[in-house]
């Protein structure tokens, strides 16, 4: 075989490999994860894991939040499909440097309510007068798997302990 069969999660219904122990999409575990333990409570048997860290959580250690799975640490993270919610500012400025901070760093980037460039999932208006009075905050997604790296990166930049390196001002 050698290449990836993809199967639906029965819970979630999104594609994963049929060899997985977990959906990443949802956090809930397979068969294949059986006897696994809480990282928290290590004698009692994992219910999920955080789909955010990958935590393996108890019935009470998890937070289910629309149908996925998070561990008291990340539930209050914002998720849209598959993009978690590193940053939200309703000042314009800050909010394109930061995005342009985390293309800089690599980081595949959505954005919700910047205006008028970019990918807009609610077509927000794209007037001069939008574009300055922000009436929604704008939010910057990254891709689930990078959000513990984003935030931090991020977090360090926001502190100044890292210099913003050559970003594209254009
Ligand atoms: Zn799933
Ligand atoms: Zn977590
Ligand atoms: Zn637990």
């Amino acid at each position: 075989m050698g290449e990836d069969e993809y199967v639906k999660c029965p819970h979630c219904l999104e594609e994963i490999t049929s060899d997985s122990d977990f959906c990443p999409h949802c956090g809930v575990l397979f068969s294949g994860a059986s006897g696994q333990m809480c990282d928290l409570h290590p004698q009692r048997p994992a219910d999920g894991i955080c789909i955010i860290c990958r935590k393996l959580l108890c019935e009470e250690c998890e937070k289910i939040i629309h149908c996925r799975a998070f561990c008291s640490d990340h539930r209050a993270v914002e998720v849209q499909q598959d993009w978690a919610r590193v940053f939200q500012s309703t000042d314009i400025n800050e909010s394109e440097l930061a995005r342009s901070f985390l293309e800089g760093a690599g980081h595949k980037v959505l954005v919700q309510n910047f205006a008028p460039i970019g990918f807009m999932w609610d077509g927000g208006g794209d007037s001069a007068l939008s574009r300055s009075a922000l009436s929604k905050p704008a939010k910057i997604f990254v891709p689930i798997p990078e959000y513990l790296q984003a935030k931090e990166s991020l977090e360090e930049w926001k502190s100044g302990a890292v210099e913003t390196k050559d970003v594209d001002t254009e």
